[in-house]
């Protein structure tokens, strides 16, 4: 046999949402992974096709031209963008730069997935610090968790799978509370979506303070999930230790010319988002119409926090042709998707309702 690392066997086994089953004359929708429901844009399509036929060659190792493109969209140093293969992938790559084996990595739970994932490979101690009753980070008991082992601190927001926010005022107490030695990294996968006017500006709390960085990608508001490119804006120091952690080549060159093109197609992937965030919010109201209370969401994507009944939930959708992602015996989060994705999903709510309260 050979030897695995132990700490494997403490891993949560990645448990994929069995498909919606196909039906005759009805469309089946997949709205379990907070992806774009629209197609590349033309533009980025056109990209993608003259790239396809260099692929023989390797892309830049330095991301030169996205990180200077993202640098002059965001107005930072190009210094402080190091990029990878999508903002998991720097996650990764910030996990090993700051964590030694034993040490510390504070987050809220529930949130993404993939942090106690990431945390144990690297040989890192993951600290859970449970969310509020209303479905929010805890960040004075996140202060709190911080011990002289804690290297890094993620806050999520908007909160995967909750879709809830911290608070501008929250951020600034925190930061102030954390020693100075100690990473902090702003997850903002889904901030285009946001509304709130109470959130923070991550990139002027990290243009004020040394040990913040914030991480983007080009997954969910840009529609490129696929392709796997996001990025971390981060001081010189940090930026300078993710290229040392960097797979070499980790992004390829068709991730990186088509971020360009998004990058370059703003205005039109904007247009976009705004129909989605308007989508959010139908479907939210028309939610609350039919009685539930759920968290405000400023992502793509509602959170149900049913507790037992998630697998309830998760069935009466998949009968509908609607897969959606569960948690344990938390609550089920369905990502706001096609117009028609979204009006299966109030049908589904509005019957289970019925039957279930
Ligand atoms: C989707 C998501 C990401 C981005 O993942 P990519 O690797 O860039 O596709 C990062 N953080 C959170 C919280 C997410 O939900």
């Amino acid at each position: 046999m050979v030897h695995l690392r132990p700490v494997l066997n403490t891993l949560p086994a990645y448990t994929p949402g069995r498909p919606a089953p196909e039906a005759p004359g009805r469309t089946a929708y997949k709205i379990s992974s907070n992806e774009n429901p629209y197609p590349p844009l033309p533009s980025v399509l056109e990209v993608l096709r003259q790239g396809a036929a260099t692929v023989n060659r390797y892309p830049d190792l330095a991301v030169t031209a996205l990180s200077e493109a993202i640098a002059a969209t965001l107005d930072v140093p190009p210094a402080r963008i190091a990029c990878g293969p999508g903002s998991v992938g720097v996650l990764g790559q910030l996990i090993a730069a700051v964590c030694d084996a034993g040490d510390e990595v504070v987050f809220a739970w529930r949130s993404f997935e993939a942090y106690p994932i990431l945390t144990a490979v690297a040989g890192a101690r993951a600290v859970h610090v449970p969310l509020t009753a209303d479905h929010r980070h805890d960040l004075p008991a996140m202060a709190a968790a911080v011990t002289p082992r804690t290297r890094l601190v993620l806050v999520c927001t908007p909160n995967n799978p909750t879709g809830t926010t911290v608070t501008a005022g929250e951020l600034d107490a925190f930061l102030d509370a954390v020693p100075a030695d100690v990473l902090v990294v702003i997850d903002e996968a889904y901030v285009e979506f946001g509304t709130a006017d109470d959130v923070p500006d991550a990139l002027a709390v990290h243009r004020a303070r040394p040990n913040v960085a914030v991480l983007r990608t080009f997954s969910k508001a840009y529609g490129l999930a696929g392709l796997r490119v996001g990025y971390a804006v981060a001081h010189e120091p940090v930026a300078e230790a993710l290229r040392k952690t960097a797979i070499p080549f980790g992004v390829n060159s068709l991730a990186q010319s088509a971020a360009i093109a998004s990058l370059e197609a703003a205005d039109e992937l904007e247009v976009r988002v705004k129909e989605l965030v308007a989508e959010r919010e139908r479907v939210a109201a028309a939610l609350a119409d039919q009685g539930w209370e759920l968290p405000r969401s400023e992502a793509n994507f509602i959170w149900f926090p049913v507790g037992e009944e998630t697998p309830a939930l998760t069935d009466a959708c998949r009968d509908a042709g609607l897969m959606v992602r569960p948690y344990g015996v938390d609550g089920v989060r369905a990502t706001i998707a096609e117009t028609a994705a979204n009006d299966r999903l109030l049908e589904v709510t509005a019957a289970y309702r019925e039957r279930h309260c």
